[in-house]
Formats: structure tokens, C-alpha cells, sequence
């Protein structure tokens, strides 16, 4: 009997009750779940010559006990248990811990085969696998799972044989004849047998184009397909904005364009001005003057008759666009007003009213933007600061309030060109690449934790000089609670250092958002020298006078996240400084604060970042809307990632691709995004 693909799991032979429970743990329900289950990574068990080992590399091989074993109890269930073992004419120790009931399988003259570490000083190796005889019958290869500790490996491998016989042969290909010829790709059937049980590198090698270049076709279909409608089908809103009025405001600004500023200006307002709806991504490291050039566009909404919206992902950040929104727009005569989670009651229904009316040209504010009964009146111009920080959805729901407005979306997160334009490939991307003139670098040191005397000596100087400092605490991952104490506890100190002296403000995102805003209107008006604060500062706030950043066990943080941090000083003209006290365990680490220290360059640092630490992590999960791949990395594979684009192009177009059934799952991705179906019946 033969089994379906979308059989449970448990109609498997020897897989029961309890199996299909542990399984389910993994969301693997169906067979075709679990043989789409690839590992993360393949164990290499192939004979390998001692001499030419590295040290510290695992490494397989077969030796002859050449000793009696000693075992040494070390603790309750601890024990060292230690061999002599004779490998081609090398004479060296085997160390098993917590296995001394291998003791008398281990006898003199009898040939093992090991797997562990080889530790080429002592001769030595610590060992992680093992197996009575020689190394015949066991695979050179063996695919390492993710199982969350739910079941071993070896019981999983075993599942997966039986799943893969069963269905192996009924696998239908998903990719058409067509590519798998011009790519030398192999069939989904092999490449599931090469991903689960391969006999050479190359199987693995092999398997893993496959997987990775079908996944980036899905991916790049699914985007294809969203630019398609946009370009052919999104009718958006003509802005015939005031060319006059905005020359006159842009005039009266405290200070002139940069040349990057007034070229993304020209960008923006060209695209108002065409009827194709705005769905663009504005990039500018931190300090660039985003914030300008959105004031700008929203301006140019405004001055043909519609409104704007700035959402901020911080109530703090938003209170201060909306502060600095309005000083330069209120004597052009705009109405601008704040709306966010602590704007209540008749205040707040009294805002939603003129809005609806369109009394109000200008909102600012938070997500509370986007509730369901804030409607707009003639919404033209929707901008995000800081993007990645609302989801997809929620960019929609913000979409769909006006008939079509236009959207940008503003971030300092660092995304490198080239990925930018292919990972948000639906999306066009202005970049601000320019500094506001006589900005100076910041100076970006890195200290071991002992120094921590002397640099509050070097930031006392600044508060002397009549400057602002920020002391950013130790980030706790998945844990606010912890943050917030670390952050009481660092304002303790700081305020008895201080006393007497300057005062020390306390800043985290367990406080009520009034007393935020007090503590940040604090420090912005100069009343609070030194503001200890958790990351909650990290996006977007403008305080010029501060000059010195003290960050405590920097390590902690990737690269983009100290780089956001900093941002927030050197935003005024006078020398800053920015402090790294850091304790590195790895030589990854190191990297990481030498690199700080080296460059002030956001997308240098991104591109380190992602080299360091994977696209996975350098996006967030949660906050990037982009799709999880099971083995595909938009930086390692960025390659098939652009030839999957431009084959994604190429098959829209296909009438094939729309008719045969060698199409069928890849024309699935595009049909389950609903985006083409209008279009086809025309
Ligand atoms: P970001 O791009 O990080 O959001 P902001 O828009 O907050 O940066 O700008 C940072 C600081 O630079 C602000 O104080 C802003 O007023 C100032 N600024 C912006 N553009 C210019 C310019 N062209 N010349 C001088 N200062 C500028
Ligand atoms: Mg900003």
C-alpha cells in the first residue's frame, strides 16, 4: 500500500500515538510536512587522517584498543573514562565523560569507531559518538535536525526512512521540466533522498540548490506578481502640490537642503505628482534629516488640498515630530495635531471629528492612527517613521483609510542597496546617502568594563562644558523586567556620583507614557544632564546637545542596534563621543566593537552585520514581514535570489505559466496572494 502525501503522519508503520504528538510539537502533521523537514545542518562521519586534522575539528575515525580502560568518578553520575587507542601507527587517547558502562565493550585488541573532538596538543580525543567495530555500515553523512529536544535524532532518521520509502516514488515534481534542465537541478524526489540521507557533500551540495532556488522562485513570484498589479492596475491620486508655497517653505527652513535631501525631495514630489500610487522606502542613516524631507512631502500634500499622516512607532518620537512638524508648518497656516494611546476622552473626539471633517491637515501620532474609527477626510499622504517597526498589516490598514493615499516608509536601518531593491522588490527606495554639513564623526571608543572610573571622569567633563549625556544600560533579551531594574540600579549609582553636582535622570519602558514625556521634555530642555535610559531612547529621538553616550556591555546589542544608538548623539555640531564598555567572550565579539569603534558608516556596518549574523537575524523576525525560508539566506544564496527574480519576471509573462500543470505550484503562490486575479479577466 501506498500512502498520500497529505496522509497523517501517524498511518506510517511504527509511527503511534505518542510519536505523532512529538511530531506535532515540530507542526509536522501530515507526511509531506515531515519529509519537507530539512536539517539545519550535515554531520561529516568520513574517515579522516589524524596528521592532517586540525585542532579542536571533529573528526571519525577506527582504532584497535590498545589499553584497559580506567574509569575516574568524578561526582554522582559524573565520570572520565579513559582509553589508548591505536589509529594507522598513531598511538592516542580516547576520553568518554559520563559513560564508564563503555568499559566493557572497550577490550584490547578490538577495533572501535569514534566520532569527537581532536585536541592535537594532548593527543587526545573527546569523544561523541560511538561505535563497536569498524566504520562499515555506518553513513558517512548524517543530517543534524532541529527537534527542540522532543526526540532524538537517530528515532527521527528512522521516521524519515519510513516516510521517504512510502511516498518517495508518488512525490510530484513542483518545478516545470524547463528549469530543472537549464539549472542541472535535481527532481524533488532525489533531492529529498540527497537532503536526508546523501552519500557525499555533493548530495548535500546538490539537494540544497534545489531547495534554495525553488523557495526564492516562490518568494520572488509572490513580489512579481504585487509590482505587477501596482504598475498596471494601482490607480493612486494625482497631488498637484504648490510648487510656490513649498519653494517659500523650504526657504524659511533654519537651515539649507543637503544636495541628497533635495534630490529625494524632487523624487517625492514628482512621484505625488504622478497618478501611480507612492509605495516607497526612504533610507537615511541615523542623523541624515529624514524628518525634513517627510515635513516636505506632507507640506506638498497638503498645499493641493489633502491631508497627511505621520505614524512614529514611540508615543516619545511621535511627540516630537508632532513638536517639530508644527513649529515649521503652523505659520504656512497648517493645522497640525497629535493623536496617540493617551489622547482621551473629549479630547480625543474632538480630534477625530475635525479630521473627518478635514479641519485637520496634519496627524502625528502612534498606532493610534490606525484605530478603526479615526477616519480621514482626504487622506493624500501616508508616511511611517521607522518602518520596520509596524507590520504588514498594519501598513495596510493605514493604506486603506484613504481612497489610495501615497505611502513612504522612512528607516535608518541600514539594509544594503542591492538586498533593498531585491528583498523589497515591490517597493522603490530613495536613499538619503548625505550628511547635514559640518556634522563631526563621532568618536567611537571601546573599553573593558574595569574603566568604567575614568570614563565617567571624560563624561563629567562634557556635563561641565554645559553638554548632555546618555548612559544606555545592559539590554536583558526577553526580559523587561530585568531591563528596567538594571536601569534603576545604574540611576542609583549615577545619581550618587553625581550629587550635588548635575542631575540624573531615569528613563525606561515601564514608565506611564506621561511621565515619559516629562522625563524626555526634561532632558530636551537641558533640566536632566544625564539620562540613564534602556533602549527605549534607541529610535528616533533628537536631543542635539547631548555629546556623550555611555553604553554598558555593548555585546549585547548587533551592530545596527548600537549604530541606532549612537545615532543619538552627534546631531549637533559640536564634537561627540560614544563609549563601548565591553567585555567580549568571542573573537565575534571583538569583531563587532573593533568595527564600532572603526566606522560611522550605517551601511558598512549593516553589511558586517549580516555577514556576522545572517539575514535572519539582521531583519528580526517578527518586524520585517519578510517570508522565513527553510534554507535560504538572502545574503549567502543573494545570487539564485536575483536569478529567481528575474525568472519570476520572465514567467508572469508566460502563457504556459498561466495554462500547464507543470506551472501548478508555483502559479499556486501567486493565485493564494490574490493579486493577479483581477487582471487576468481583462
Ligand atoms: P534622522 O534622519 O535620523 O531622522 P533628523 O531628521 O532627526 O534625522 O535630523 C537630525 C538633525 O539634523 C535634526 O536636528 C535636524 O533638524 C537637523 N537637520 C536636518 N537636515 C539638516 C540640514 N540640511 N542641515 C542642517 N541640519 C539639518
Ligand atoms: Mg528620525
Amino acid at each position: 500500500m501506498t500512502q498520500s502525501l497529505n496522509d497523517p503522519v501517524t498511518s506510517l508503520k511504527g509511527i503511534g500515538k505518542t510519536a505523532g504528538e512529538q511530531l506535532e510539537t515540530l507542526g509536522i502533521h501530515t507526511i509531506e510536512e515531515l519529509v519537507m523537514m530539512f536539517p539545519y545542518r550535515h554531520e561529516d562521519f568520513r574517515l579522516k587522517d589524524l596528521s592532517e586534522t586540525p585542532h579542536e575539528e571533529r573528526v571519525t575515525i577506527e582504532g584497535r584498543v590498545e589499553s584497559i580502560p580506567s574509569v575516574l568518578f568524578t561526582g554522582k553520575k559524573r565520570s572520565r573514562l579513559q582509553v589508548q587507542l591505536l589509529v594507522g601507527n598513531h598511538l592516542i587517547k580516547a576520553v568518554f565523560f559520563n559513560q564508564h558502562y563503555l568499559k566493557d565493550r572497550l577490550n584490547p585488541g578490538q577495533v572501535v569507531t569514534i566520532t569527537g573532538k581532536w585536541d592535537r596538543g594532548r593527543q587526545l580525543i573527546n569523544v561523541s559518538n560511538f561505535k563497536e567495530g569498524p566504520k562499515i555500515g555506518q553513513a558517512d553523512f548524517e543530517p543534524v535536525y532541529s527537534l527542540k529536544g522532543v526526540m532524538k535524532q537517530p528515532t527521527f532518521r528512522r521516521w524519515m526512512r519510513t516516510a521517504l520509502d512510502e511516498v518517495a516514488d508518488e512525490m510530484p515534481e513542483t518545478l516545470p521540466e524547463q528549469l530543472l534542465e537549464t539549472y542541472k537541478l535535481p527532481r524533488l524526489s532525489a533531492t529529498l533522498e540527497m537532503v536526508h540521507f546523501p552519500s557525499s557533500p555533493d548530495d548535500v551540495k546538490q539537494a540544497r540548490r534545489r531547495v534554495v532556488y525553488e523557495e526564492l522562485l516562490h518568494f520572488q513570484l509572490k513580489m512579481a506578481a504585487l509590482k505587477k498589479v501596482r504598475k498596471e492596475a494601482g490607480k493612486g491620486i494625482s497631488i498637484t502640490y504648490d510648487l510656490e508655497k513649498l519653494k517659500q517653505f523650504i526657504e524659511k527652513l533654519p537651515f539649507d537642503l543637503t544636495g541628497a535631501q533635495k534630490r529625494v525631495v524632487n523624487e517625492l514630489c514628482a512621484e505625488l505628482k504622478s497618478p501611480l500610487r507612492m509605495n516607497r522606502l526612504l533610507q537615511g542613516d541615523v542623523g541624515s534629516g529624514k524628518t525634513v524631507v517627510a515635513a516636505i512631502a506632507l507640506y506638498a500634500a497638503i498645499t493641493a488640498g489633502y491631508q497627511g499622516a505621520l505614524m512614529a512607532p514611540t508615543e516619545i518620537l511621535a511627540e516630537q515630530h508632532a513638536e517639530t512638524l508644527a513649529s515649521w508648518l503652523e505659520p504656512f497656516g497648517v493645522t497640525v495635531a497629535f493623536l496617540s494611546g493617551s489622547t482621551k476622552g473629549k479630547a480625543r473626539k474632538e480630534i477625530v471629528s475635525r479630521l473627518e471633517i478635514g479641519e485637520i491637515d496634519l496627524l502625528i501620532g502612534t498606532h493610534a492612527l490606525i484605530q478603526p474609527d479615526v477616519n480621514f477626510h482626504r487622506l493624500g499622504l501616508v508616511i511611517t517613521d521607522e518602518q520596520h517597526r509596524f507590520g504588514v498589516e498594519q501598513r495596510r490598514v493605514l493604506r486603506d483609510k484613504g481612497e489610495s493615499p501615497d505611502v513612504l516608509f522612512m528607516t535608518a536601518t541600514p539594509i544594503p542597496r542591492t538586498l533593498a531593491i531585491t528583498v523589497f522588490g515591490e517597493m522603490d527606495v530613495s536613499i538619503l546617502d548625505e550628511m547635514p554639513a559640518g556634522r563631526k564623526e563621532i568618536e567611537t571608543h571601546w573599553l573593558k568594563e574595569d574603566s568604567l572610573g575614568p570614563v565617567l571622569r571624560r563624561m563629567e567633563k562634557e556635563l561641565q562644558a554645559g553638554r548632555q549625556a546618555y548612559v544606555i544600560c545592559p539590554l536583558i533579551e526577553e526580559s523587561d523586567t530585568l531591563d528596567v531594574q538594571n536601569a534603576v540600579e545604574v540611576f542609583g549609582q549615577l545619581s550618587t556620583y553625581f550629587a550635588g553636582r548635575f542631575t540624573v535622570g531615569l528613563m525606561h519602558g515601564r514608565l506611564h507614557s506621561d511621565e515619559k514625556d516629562e522625563v524626555m521634555r526634561a532632558f530636551s530642555e537641558g533640566t536632566i544632564d544625564c539620562l540613564v535610559s534602556t533602549t527605549v531612547v534607541e529610535v528616533g529621538v533628537n536631543v542635539p546637545n547631548a555629546t556623550f553616550m555611555l553604553i554598558y556591555d555593548a555585546t549585547r546589542f548587533g551592530l545596527a542596534q548600537l549604530h541606532q544608538l549612537r545615532g543619538r548623539v552627534g546631531r549637533g555640531a559640536d564634537q561627540s563621543y560614544c563609549v563601548l564598555l565591553a567585555d567580549p567572550k568571542t573573537e565575534e565579539g571583538k569583531e563587532r566593537m573593533l568595527t564600532m569603534a572603526e566606522t560611522n558608516d550605517g551601511f558598512l556596518l549593516a553589511e558586517k552585520d549580516l555577514e556576522l549574523r545572517g539575514s535572519g537575524d539582521f531583519f528580526g523576525k517578527k518586524q520585517s514581514g519578510l517570508p522565513e525560508f527553510k534554507m535560504a539566506d538572502l545574503i549567502h544564496d543573494y545570487r539564485a535570489l536575483e536569478t529567481a527574480r528575474q525568472d519570476a519576471e520572465k514567467m508572469l509573462e508566460l502563457d504556459s505559466f498561466w495554462n500547464d500543470s507543470e506551472y501548478a505550484s508555483l502559479r499556486a503562490t501567486v493565485e493564494a496572494s490574490g493579486v493577479l486575479k483581477n487582471e487576468r479577466i481583462d
